[in-house]
């Protein structure tokens, strides 16, 4: 029986592949004690307010959630300066990079982001039957004038990172304001902020400053990441009241559940908590940039939190920082090969990751010799 007809783009699509469960890895290897630095996550865990208040919340949950998530909607809308009808929330931030394609773009259309840009733009690009266009990287960094030139009447969406992942690179208000004057008004330019409390260089742009200059701005931001809720999937996007209306309309009626609403609300309390976090992955960068010094590596200098390190043969280290215990993320699906996407952790792992590095790479250079 032949059975139901894939179509051939779904076929063909490369699965996203994330960071490997700390569980899995230890089931397979027959080992304990493993850490995971692959996924960017907060290694300070959530923010306690989020746990009090998810304690608090879990026996309402044999109710449906408040389906517009009106409570932190006008929590969130208070602290960014917006009007909260010109929030929607997703099951993470992810999902309005998909609701963003599945508005505006379909069959015979274009989608536009950088050859070094996240995974999921292509994806969710394919889905809709759109074509995906690549514009090249300027080293490590998005090239806002190399994607500009690759502008259609065809494109319907550019997906932009700022800061990258998986390079932790920006790009700042000047190339931004010169390559957003250049994207004709019907084009949705989707902003993806996911790292954008870490960011401290002082050029770098607020996209929320930028919504009356595009009205096909939407900027996506997340809980994932500072807030330490990556587990509750729950992100957002913020945009003109027409574009979040029809993107809203397109969500489904429950796609973000009430623990996720309940954490979020709570965690945009806890201003210790993100400090902590912040003061975390500054001290990581630091001790990052010393280590690959002292191992004379490559490395892509971060405005996040993780770095993109040279390491020789990206899949055979992470393989052998695995029977070490050490999760990190090869980077050959990215074009990467060479690379290892390394996040910061706590103090300690960030210690036993550089140990297992140089040990790994000290043994490789053995093998080699
Ligand atoms: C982690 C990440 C996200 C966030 O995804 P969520 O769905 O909100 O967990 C979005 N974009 C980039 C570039 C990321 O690295």
């Amino acid at each position: 029986m032949a059975g139901p007809r894939i179509p051939e783009r779904i076929r063909s699509l490369q699965p996203y592949k994330p960071g490997r469960p700390i569980e899995e890895v230890e089931r397979e290897l027959g080992i304990r004690g493993s850490i995971k630095v692959a996924s960017n996550e907060n290694p300070l865990g959530p923010s306690p307010l989020a746990l009090e208040a998810l304690r608090d919340a879990l026996p309402g949950i044999h109710r449906y959630p408040d389906g517009g998530a009106l409570v932190l909607a006008e929590k969130l809308a208070a602290s960014l300066g917006v009007e909260p009808q010109r929030i929607v929330f997703g099951n993470g931030s992810n999902e309005l990079l998909e609701l963003s394609c599945r508005l505006f773009a379909g069959p015979g259309d274009e989608v536009l982001f950088s050859a070094d840009a996240f995974l999921v733009y292509p994806l969710v690009s394919i889905a809709v039957g759109a074509t995906a266009v690549k514009a090249p990287a300027r080293g490590f960094e998005h090239d806002l004038g190399a994607i500009a030139a690759r502008l259609t009447p065809r494109t319907r969406v550019v997906f932009l990172a700022n800061p990258n992942n998986p390079t932790g690179t920006i790009f700042r208000r000047a190339e931004w304001e010169r390559f957003l004057a250049r994207v004709p008004e019907d084009v949705c330019v989707v902003l993806d902020e996911a790292y954008f409390e870490y960011v401290e260089d002082p050029e770098y742009p607020n996209g929320l400053d930028f919504l009356d200059r595009h009205p096909g701005l939407v900027v996506t931001r997340t809980f994932s990441k500072i807030y330490g809720l990556a587990g509750l999937r729950i992100g957002y996007g913020v945009g003109s009241l027409e574009v979040m209306d029809a993107l809203a309309r397109l969500r489904q009626p429950f796609n973000v559940n009430m623990l996720a609403q309940v954490a979020a609300c709570a965690a945009l309390d806890d201003d210790a908590h993100v400090e902590a976090s912040r003061r975390r992955v500054r001290a990581g960068r630091r001790r990052w940039s010393q280590a690959c010094a002292a191992l004379g590596l490559d490395f892509v200098p971060s405005h996040a939190n993780f770095v993109l390190v040279r390491v020789g043969d990206g899949r055979a280290v992470t393989e052998a920082l695995l029977q070490r215990g050490v999760i990190v993320r090869p980077m050959d699906a990215y074009g990467f090969p060479g690379h290892v996407r390394v996040t910061f952790g706590t103090e300690a792992e960030d210690e036993r990751t550089i140990a297992a590095l140089e040990a790994v790479l000290a043994a490789r250079g053995c093998a080699r010799g």
